[in-house]
């Protein structure tokens, strides 16, 4: 497996790629892996012969009081992680390799899908996550690129980049993975004591009781809505910030539940910011629910 430091460097290794016939597959994360990413890794191995994950905490993408100096990382334990999975290269720049500058005089801003949702709380958010994955694509060039619907809104706004811009990216959203209990893999969840963690649990539980009440027939988004804020409520650790229901890719708001919909969700557990949703395909009486996939068993590494 290479261990890449430079954008010259993934430039040449993904030229290099594409001219012996291979397809290229890119999986930008923040580092500190979990099976989350490991899925995203493997999904990209399926059709990917020469499979990239980058490992970068983007400083573009933190607000101010936000957590970039004590996110988690352990660049030795992920680059073990990617070699069993059989990546075929690691790109883990340094912040002066990606800003050589300093803070970039361009930046990408997709108009639209990033002031709300998310957005609200963190208005320099998805500029920066824009920026870097524009960044990125560019030094990759043609590639698919392989992103988790955990981050939906995140999901969006890259899908949009890329078709606006014409970017030579396919993106991929893979499922959400869930421990065993239900929660969310997150490389914040490192933050979490055990009462908090279990306290986290509220967020996956009300989306799966919305999912069962649209199953069962509610149309209503402020019914779910309703439903989700009751049931967090019985945790008082858990601060809501937001449970919307969404229009899926565009975002929109929604008066009534019919195709794809998004039922979205961000607390805080103390200091720690979740995130979570639920994709609901309503056709008719029919509904789908897409809580994402729950792992079985642990894998002996870190958990
Ligand atoms: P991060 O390192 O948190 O920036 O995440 C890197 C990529 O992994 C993003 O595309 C995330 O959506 C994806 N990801 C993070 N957690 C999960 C999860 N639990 N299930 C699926 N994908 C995830």
């Amino acid at each position: 497996m290479l261990h890449i430091e430079t954008i010259a460097d993934l430039r040449s290794a993904c030229d290099r790629a594409r001219s012996d016939g291979r397809r290229v597959g890119l999986v930008p994360t923040m580092g500190f892996l979990h099976e989350g990413h490991r899925s995203l890794m493997r999904a990209a191995r399926a059709t990917c012969d020469f499979v990239v994950v980058t490992i970068f905490v983007n400083p573009l993408q933190f607000g101010a009081g936000e957590d970039l100096d004590r996110y988690p990382r352990d660049l030795t334990g992920d680059l073990a992680q990617c070699e069993q999975v059989g990546v075929a290269a690691v790109f883990a720049p340094s912040v002066a390799e990606m800003y050589p500058s300093g803070r970039p005089l361009t930046t990408v801003h997709v108009e639209g899908l990033t002031s709300d949702l998310c957005g609200a709380a963190r208005p320099t958010h998805f500029d920066g996550v824009a920026t870097v994955v524009t960044k990125l694509f560019a030094a990759t060039g043609s590639c698919t690129a392989f992103f988790g619907r955990k981050d939906a809104q995140q999901l969006a706004v890259i899908n949009r980049l890329v078709e606006d811009v014409n970017l030579p990216v396919q993106v991929v959203g893979c499922p959400i993975v869930r421990e065993p209990d239900g929660l969310a893999r997150s490389s914040r969840n490192a933050y979490l004591s055990l009462d908090q963690r279990r306290a986290a649990l509220a967020l996956s539980r009300a989306l799966q009781a919305a999912a069962s009440a649209a199953i069962a027939g509610e149309r209503d988004p402020s019914a779910l809505v309703d439903l989700v804020r009751g049931l967090v409520a019985t945790e008082p650790t858990v601060a809501l910030e937001y449970v919307e229901v969404r229009s899926a890719p565009e975002l929109a708001r929604v008066d009534v539940l019919d195709g794809e919909v998004l039922l979205a969700i961000a607390a805080k557990v103390g200091e720690t910011r979740l995130i979570d949703n639920v994709t609901l395909t309503v056709r008719g009486a029919e509904v789908h629910a897409d809580l994402g996939t729950t792992e079985l068993r642990s894998e002996g590494v870190r958990q």
